[in-house]
């Protein structure tokens, strides 16, 4: 099966929580760059210090702080056998840039997932969860910043092996045609 897999979708799509079910089955890193940076924000790290500001507004913390991260946690040794990135690439920057990197590493995204969701039913959901960065006004930036910048990724990835999958049913439901999708 594939063990290189790009997660993309809009925040509350079910992208986390997906993730860390294949990442169990198949014992294969989760890397989440929103998990990382809520634990150098809790941490108070100088990139916690930096990101803080623009998580907690629904923008995307600038380039130049995610660029490094990924390429540092790509290079741990437990990505050998695969990975799964959940939040990153969520603009074509970072898409680009990625693609050098693995490149670089000899390596090749074996596939890219989007889970699809539509906007009222992610605000409910998003609602409906406690984070921090949950609030109205912040949902709707973020939902926002995922049309502007992260739906472009989607067309970067339309010529290679991008699968769509609705996310918009039961969470057993989208597990059963993920496992489909990477099988
Ligand atoms: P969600 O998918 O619910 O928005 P994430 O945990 O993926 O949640 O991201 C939370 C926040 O972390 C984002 O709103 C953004 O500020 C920041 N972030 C996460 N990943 C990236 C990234 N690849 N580039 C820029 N900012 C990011």
């Amino acid at each position: 099966m594939a063990k290189r897999l790009i997660f993309l979708g809009p925040p509350g799509a079910g992208k986390g929580t997906q993730a860390q079910i294949l990442s169990e089955d198949h014992q294969i890193p989760h890397i989440s760059t929103g998990d990382i940076l809520r634990t150098a924000v809790a941490r108070e790290t100088p990139l916690g210090k930096q990101a803080k500001d623009y998580m907690d507004q629904g923008e995307l913390v600038p380039d130049a702080l995610i660029l490094n991260l990924i390429q540092d946690r790509l290079s741990y040794e437990d990505t050998a056998n695969g990975w799964i990135l959940d939040g990153f690439p969520r603009n074509v920057n970072q898409a680009a840039f990625l693609e050098e990197l693995l490149a670089k590493l000899g390596q090749n995204a074996d596939c890219v997932l989007n889970l699809s969701v539509p906007d009222d039913v992610l605000v409910e959901r998003l609602l409906s969860r406690k984070r921090k960065d949950d609030n109205e006004s912040t949902i709707r930036r973020r939902l926002e910043v995922y049309h502007q910048n992260t739906v472009p990724v989607i067309e970067f990835y339309q010529q290679r092996n991008l699968k769509t999958i609705d996310g918009n049913q039961n969470m057993e439901a989208v597990t059963e045609l993920l496992g489909q999708a990477i099988s």
